[in-house]
């Protein structure tokens, strides 16, 4: 009986796990140069962590299930809301700010397609503690950073703020219930159904074109800022929410970081209260979106003491994909060095020492099939390993036989020279 992978899942084999390892290494990295540190969470939480504030579209999504005692429990469909979870329960106290960042699988019970899956990686920051435009501006140099440093080429950054229409709807009265509900259809992107939405929650005319009007504006920060401004009035708190938004682009001139405003932002997720970006790879299609982020409020929904944050997650699957796209040129693990060859079962205790003395620095791979030398070494030539240590009657003088499989040259050498020589001749 074979059994096949669950829909929306994937095998990664070798190869293509070493790219992604290498992949995840530089995102690590440049993470950790901006001053982060890892966390990790459970692949499981309570089902009210998610349901708490993440937004309808992820509920309609979630993997959920009754554990044997019956506790509701729910696959992590992201990694912001766990995160929070544990800094309320325990690093509240740190000092700030706090710079965490992630990489784990998450879980959406979506409809799989390319670029969307059932499993798929994130790998995100969250900055606690500073509400500055400088830190919001910090977090979305770190998201371009990132891509700069794997070579990704085609992509664009938006940014917006979700701030700006929730104190619109705010000001009008609309409960924070229902702005989450709003923001959802937005996202989505359904405009009649938020024109039927927004009339039910008693908008006039006048009102509802001006959230169109607003939606619409995508472009160069000058032209857009003051559109809205035009569009928004005397609504103060609105405009209160686009001048913070301008600040943060202020902030973000320094960094050097090139965007386009989009007020049609909205983000699936229902914690954003501020500023939000998107980084879209266009050659993907329909699952462009690479990255979200932005400013939230959540420490407070886990019983914890407000707190400024601000964050964002890449989709890692999705920036797999991007960088084949755009013909980056990836370097994965280069697999195996060296291979060590007994000559027959009496010099085997020889080549075992032989070959664990090399593995202080090098990757190798011991005989263990008992295959004879010419088996072996067709072996080590189809996997392409690039050179071949060959224990036999030479060890009697402390001395084996190095084979450079490219050319074919074979010559005697010292064993306690074999390290050295190997980490020459392999580059290493
Ligand atoms: P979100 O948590 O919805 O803001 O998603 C953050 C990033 O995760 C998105 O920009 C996508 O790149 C990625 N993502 C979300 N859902 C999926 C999925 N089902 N499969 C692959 N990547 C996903």
């Amino acid at each position: 009986m074979r059994y096949s992978r669950p829909r929306g899942t994937r095998d990664f084999l070798p190869g293509e796990m070493a790219l992604r390892r290498a992949v995840e290494q530089k995102m690590r990295s440049v993470f950790i140069r901006y001053g982060y540190t890892e966390v990790a969470t459970p692949t499981f939480e309570h089902l009210e962590l998610i349901t708490a504030k993440s937004g309808e579209e992820i509920l309609a999504h979630l993997y959920h299930f009754k554990d044997k005692g019956g506790r509701d429990l729910a696959l992590r469909p992201e990694l912001t809301a766990p995160v929070m979870r544990l800094y309320v329960n325990q690093l509240q106290n740190s000092p700030k700010p706090l710079r965490l960042y992630y990489f784990g699988n998450c879980f959406r019970y979506e409809r799989p397609q390319a670029g969307r899956y059932r499993e798929f990686w994130q790998a995100g920051v969250e900055l606690i503690g500073p509400a500055s435009p400088e830190a919001q501006a910090e977090v979305i140099a770190l998201a371009e950073a990132v891509l700069r440093e794997l070579g990704l080429r085609n992509y664009e950054l938006h940014i917006g703020s979700v701030g700006v229409l929730r104190k619109f709807l705010a000001e009008r009265g609309v409960a924070e219930e229902e702005q989450c509900r709003i923001m959802g259809i937005i996202d989505k992107g359904d405009r009649e159904l938020l024109e039927e939405e927004l009339l039910k929650l008693g908008l006039s005319q006048e009102e509802r074109s001006t959230i169109a009007g607003v939606l619409e504006l995508t472009g160069g920060r000058d032209a857009v800022l003051s559109k809205a401004r035009e569009l928004l009035g005397e609504r103060r708190a609105a405009l209160e929410e686009l001048l913070s938004l301008e600040e943060i682009l202020d902030a973000l001139e320094s960094f050097g970081v090139k965007y386009s405003l989009n007020l049609g932002i909205a983000r699936g997720l229902d914690y954003y209260t501020g500023m939000v970006f998107e980084i879209y790879a266009p050659k993907l299609g329909a699952e462009k979106q690479i990255c979200g982020g932005g400013s939230y409020s959540l420490a407070e929904t886990f019983g914890g003491k407000p707190v400024a944050t601000s964050g964002f997650a890449f989709g890692f699957d999705r920036i797999m994909l991007a960088l084949q796209k755009d013909g980056v040129e990836l370097r994965g693990d280069e697999g195996v060095q060296v291979m060590v060859i007994p000559f027959g079962e009496e010099y085997l205790p020889k080549a075992v020492e032989i070959a664990s003395a090399l593995r202080r620095s090098l990757a190798c791979e011991l005989e263990v099939m008992r295959r004879r030398v010419k088996r072996a070494l067709s072996y080590a030539s189809s996997k392409g390993v690039p050179f071949v240590v060959l224990v036999g009657e030479e060890t009697a003088r402390g001395r084996v036989l190095l084979k450079h499989m490219r050319s074919g040259e074979q010559r005697e050498v010292e064993i306690d020279r074999l390290e050295e020589l190997l980490l020459e001749e392999a580059g290493v």
